[in-house]
């Protein structure tokens, strides 16, 4: 599958351009934050890169970089959001067993209330 920079059928491309409406919290150059539309926790924050990255399976060497920005863009997120001290969760779901349902990599920030281990 070739992947184009935004796939005009896909909600987080869509947000990422502008054409979903979203309650972004973080914007850098190649990733966005925003919250989540059914949050699960008291902060629910989805990170993504603004490329189309359909999933963590599809990453290429080459992604390294934008892989790691998600990451330190989440700490961010989490550090504005008031849950450094508390502690938060990041949880990125992968295929259909993993839960997945927007095929564009997102990573989840959960914070704000105690998580449970095992997760469901
Ligand atoms: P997944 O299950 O793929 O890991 O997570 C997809 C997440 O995207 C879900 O938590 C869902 O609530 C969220 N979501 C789906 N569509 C939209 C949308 O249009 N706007 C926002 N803000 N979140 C969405
Ligand atoms: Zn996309």
């Amino acid at each position: 599958m070739t992947e184009e920079p935004n796939d005009p059928k896909c909600v987080f491309c869509r947000i990422a351009q502008g054409e979903l409406e979203s309650e972004r919290v973080l914007e850098q150059d190649d990733v966005l934050a925003f919250r989540d539309l059914n949050p699960q926790a008291p902060s629910h924050i989805l990170v993504i890169p603004r490329r189309h990255i359909p999933a963590v399976a599809k990453l290429q060497e080459g992604d390294g970089e934008v892989a790691g920005r998600l990451l330190l863009a989440a700490r961010e997120v989490a550090e504005a959001e008031g849950l450094e001290e508390g502690g938060y969760r990041l949880v990125v779901n992968q295929g259909r067993d993993g839960g997945q349902t927007v095929d564009h990599l997102h990573l989840h920030v959960l914070g704000g209330r105690p998580m449970r281990w095992p997760p469901g």
